[in-house]
């Protein structure tokens, strides 16, 4: 497998790809991989010629006060994972290489990045979109793949695409858990043992809201309150957000009906996680 480093490095690289005709396929990551990260590789991997995956941990789509400088980093490990996945190339650059001096543009989607995980993480969004715009340039792919664990993220940048006539297709691909039905993130290196049992309440408060519904219940404000209700009952555990909302325009939803996002983020200690599910409810 091959190491890249430089933006010039992949240009040389994807031209000799795209020479031969070839198809390619970019996973973006920040690293640190795990089974969800090398899903979105494999699912590259069955559909294109050449599968790109870049590691970088963008400092623009982190607060002053987030974990930017801590955020777990093993680049060795990751590329054996992702050689082991299928991956052809990590696409691994520097800060300055992707960010020089005097750099001054960004990439904003409006609207469905002011709620949710844009509200409480202003510029969260805007540091998203321009770096993933950026790996578009920089790799051109035929596809792109993203998971629904940040289904925000998936969403605004299918809208990005669309609104900005990127050539490329975006695939998601369903969360991977672990087996009590912890999403699986690089974040969950953080959590102490007690942590790790408390960060279990996302997935249980989503269940929980997930069976309400399924039961009948159709008030918004009542499944939000039980499932705000099982999480707080979790030691270390503090809300930022629970929504229940349209899964395609993320407004939130008074009466449950069509596509419903339940999308929640809530602090464990030190750490902020996230998880979501979608059902569909047609009656
Ligand atoms: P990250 O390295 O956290 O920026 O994630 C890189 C990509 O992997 C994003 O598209 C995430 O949505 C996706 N991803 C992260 N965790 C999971 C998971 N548990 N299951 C599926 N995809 C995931």
């Amino acid at each position: 497998m091959e190491l890249l480093q430089t933006i010039a490095a992949v240009r040389n690289y994807v031209a000799a790809a795209r020479q031969r005709g070839l198809s390619i396929g970019l996973v973006p990551t920040m690293g640190y991989l795990h089974e969800g990260h090398l899903s979105l590789a494999r699912a590259a991997r069955q559909q294109n010629d050449v599968v790109i995956m870049s590691i970088f941990v963008n400092p623009t789509q982190f607060g002053p006060n987030e974990d930017f400088a801590r955020y777990p980093r093993d680049l060795e490990r990751d590329r054996e994972l992702a050689a082991g996945a299928g991956v052809d190339a990590v696409f691994a650059p520097a800060v300055e290489e992707m960010y020089p001096a005097g750099y001054a543009t960004y990439v904003q989607v409006e609207g469905l990045t002011e709620v949710l995980c844009g509200a409480s993480r202003p510029g969260h969004f805007r540091g998203v979109t321009t770096v993933v715009s950026k790996l578009f340039n920089i790799v051109q792919p035929d596809r792109a793949y993203f998971g629904q664990k940040d289904y925000q993220q998936a969403l605004v940048i299918k809208r990005m695409v669309r609104d900005l006539n990127f050539p490329i297709e975006i695939i998601t691909i369903p969360t991977v858990r672990e087996a009590d039905g912890l999403a699986l993130s690089s974040r969950n290196k953080y959590l102490t043992p007690e942590q790790r049992r408390s960060a279990l309440s996302l997935h249980r408060a989503l269940n929980l809201g997930s069976d309400l519904i399924k039961a009948g219940e159709r008030e918004a404000a009542v499944v939000r309150r039980a499932m705000e209700k099982e999480i707080t009952a979790w030691p270390e555990t503090r809300i930022d957000y629970v929504a229940i909302s349209d899964a395609d325009t993320l407004k939130p939803l008074e009466k449950i009906a069509g596509r419903v996002l339940l999308a929640l983020a809530v602090w464990v200690g030190n750490t902020r996680l996230i998880d979501n599910v979608v059902l569909e409810v047609n009656d």
